[in-house]
């Protein structure tokens, strides 16, 4: 295998320069600590050796083609909200950005598509669709993310219950492989047997196949109305018992999260976001859209009269753009929460089938507890990912955390396995699951996702050390 890299020198750095602009290049200690890491720095601080700002594929492709030559690792870079430790240059190398690559062409309306770079911004791609009438529904709960980061990482988001995930709405795929050449994964057609579906793969890949320079989506006619229920319970098993009952119902709900009131107060504390419902230890938030007024009611009316007989405290509705959001930022704002409250967090990111939601749950609270660290479930009930969050408590020294959250995350997985679940619902592997992917999918699959790597980058220069391993 090809590690080590070759390092980069003035040579290199002159090449670089010369295929895009010297000022959209920086080296060494020039580049910025924010792009030695994600949003999980504790999955890994990596400096790269140059940070470069593309405008465009031909520079893309150069770049690519140039590192593959010398052996000098590339990462495509996004927004750099992941949560997996995978916009992140392990073995030094290449930064490339995309964001600078951000234009939205003119909606299609004849095709209900819109072709974008991959540094346009989710919020961006959904109001250009709002623009035109249409709607994009994938809504990670990190909305600056850029949506070629979305796209590679088939970000699923609270609207999943209703609507899928990204890769229901990527129509194809412009990308440059890693030997550079510039390529189309199918094209704005509805249905496709043309040959292995490899634009399904690359959404999800994690940023290891090839660098998105351009993508064409799939847009929906626009919900006309929306609400969301705040119900409590008493508890947060009577609250997940819950969630079939309203998923039963002739109306398919568009999100559906669980929250327990210790995260809420987190929340509520060291944020100042509140929800409008203070009863209870544990509360559902169900979204509902509709085409008309009468049909939202319906929808409510529906799920209020389910919840209440499924033992809730009561229904609250928030029906104006203001109160819905206000309910809703209190959900986004968990993450940012947590990073106020305690000094790390680990999270596990598993997504399990749905009717199993509760064992999940309760079970992974007996882990935490046996492991004396304080987890926290929450997140996407109506589709089983469930975000169980662990925070350092006060008092614990570094080796005591991090032996403990090994064991509880080895313990989790296993748990989820056992539940017929998965390893990772959303947020991927990334540099910080690594040691996990393999014991789960087992040798047999691993090595199907070794030679996938090796079909498209021989070499391994595009984002090593990510998401499968080449070390025996
Ligand atoms: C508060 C918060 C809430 C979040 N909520 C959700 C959620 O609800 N659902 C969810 O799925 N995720 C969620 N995320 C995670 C994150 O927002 C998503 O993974 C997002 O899609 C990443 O996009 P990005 O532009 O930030 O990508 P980056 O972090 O920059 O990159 C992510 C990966 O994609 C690769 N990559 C980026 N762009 C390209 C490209 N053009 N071509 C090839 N590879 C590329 C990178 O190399 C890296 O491996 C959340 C994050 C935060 C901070």
């Amino acid at each position: 295998m090809p590690y080590p890299y070759k390092k980069m020198d003035q040579a290199d750095f002159d090449f670089i320069r010369s295929v895009t602009d010297p000022s959209r290049v920086w080296v060494g200690s020039e580049v910025a600590t924010e792009y030695y890491h994600d949003e999980m720095p504790e999955y890994g601080m990596f400096p790269p050796e140059l940070y470069v700002e593309v405008l465009n594929k031909e520079e893309v492709s150069a770049i690519m083609k140039y590192a593959n030559e010398q052996n000098i690792p590339v990462v495509a870079r996004g927004a750099g909200t992941g949560l997996a430790g995978g916009a992140n240059c392990k073995y030094g190398g290449i930064m490339l950005s995309l964001m600078k690559m951000n234009k939205i062409f003119p909606v299609d309306l004849q095709n209900m598509t819109v072709t974008v770079q991959p540094g346009a911004l989710i919020t961006e791609v959904a109001a250009a669709a709002a623009e035109a009438g249409l709607f994009y529904p994938p809504d990670p709960g990190e909305k600056t993310a850029s949506i070629g980061g979305s796209i590679i990482t088939n970000a699923g988001g609270m609207r999943a219950v209703r609507y899928g995930v990204t890769r229901d709405y990527v129509r194809c795929i412009e990308a440059v492989l890693p030997n550079g050449e510039i390529v189309n994964f199918s094209s704005n057609v509805v249905k496709n047997t043309t040959g292995f579906d490899i634009k399904d793969l690359i959404i999800g890949s994690e940023g290891i196949l090839c660098i998105c320079t351009e993508v064409t989506l799939k847009l929906i006619p626009s919900p006309k109305c929306t609400c969301t229920l705040v119900i409590p319970f008493n508890d947060l098993e009577t609250c997940i018992d819950c969630v079939p009952a309203l998923l039963q119902l002739p109306f398919v709900p568009t999100a559906v999260e669980f929250l327990e009131r210790e995260l809420v107060d987190i929340v509520e504390t060291t944020l100042h976001k509140y929800l409008p419902v203070q009863e209870g230890n544990a509360v559902l938030l169900v979204m509902y859209d509709a085409s008309t007024r009468d049909e939202l009611t319906q929808c409510c009316d529906a799920a209020a009269e389910a919840a209440l007989n499924a033992g809730a405290l009561d229904v609250m509705l928030a029906d104006t753009p203001e109160r819905i959001g206000s309910v809703w930022s209190v959900r986004a704002a968990i993450l940012e929460g947590m990073k106020a409250y305690s000094i790390a967090q680990e999270e596990c990111d598993v997504v399990v089938p749905r009717a199993r939601i509760a064992e999940f749950v309760k079970a992974a609270k007996q882990i935490g507890m046996s492991h004396g660290l304080k987890v926290e479930p929450c997140g996407h009930a109506g589709d089983g990912n469930i975000h169980t969050e662990i925070l350092r408590m006060p008092g614990m020294t570094d080796e005591e955390w991090k032996s403990a959250t090994h064991a509880s995350l080895i313990q989790l997985y296993a748990k989820s396995k056992e539940l017929g679940g998965q390893l990772s619902g959303e947020h991927g592997i990334g540099n910080g699951r690594l040691e996990f992917l393999r014991p789960f999918v087992g040798d047999q699959i691993y090595q199907l996702y070794r030679n996938i790597k090796l079909a498209f980058d021989p070499k391994l220069v595009l984002n090593p050390g990510k998401m499968v391993l080449f070390d025996d």
